[in-house]
C-alpha cells in the first residue's frame, strides 16, 4: 500500500521538486536493474527497517529521501 497515488504529485518536502523518483527494496529483478540504470527508479537495496523512505528527490543538489512505503 502506498500514501501516495501518483508520485508526479508528490513534492519534496525539503525543496519542492515534484515527480520524486521512487526508491524500490528488495533483490533487483533485471527489469530493476534496467530502470535504475536509466533514472527511472532507484534501487534501496535489501533492507528490512521501519522507516525506509519511499522516494528519492531527482533534485541533484538534493538528493533527499522522503515518504514512507
Ligand atoms: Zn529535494
Amino acid at each position: 500500500m502506498s500514501l501516495f497515488d501518483d508520485p508526479s504529485d508528490v513534492s519534496c518536502p525539503q525543496c519542492g521538486t515534484t515527480d520524486p523518483i521512487e526508491i524500490v527494496y528488495g533483490l533487483p529483478s533485471s527489469e530493476m536493474i534496467e530502470a535504475a540504470a536509466e533514472g527511472a527508479i532507484a534501487l534501496g537495496g535489501h533492507v528490512i527497517r521501519d522507516d525506509i523512505p519511499a522516494f528519492l528527490c531527482r533534485n541533484d543538489g538534493c538528493g533527499h529521501k522522503f515518504g514512507r512505503l
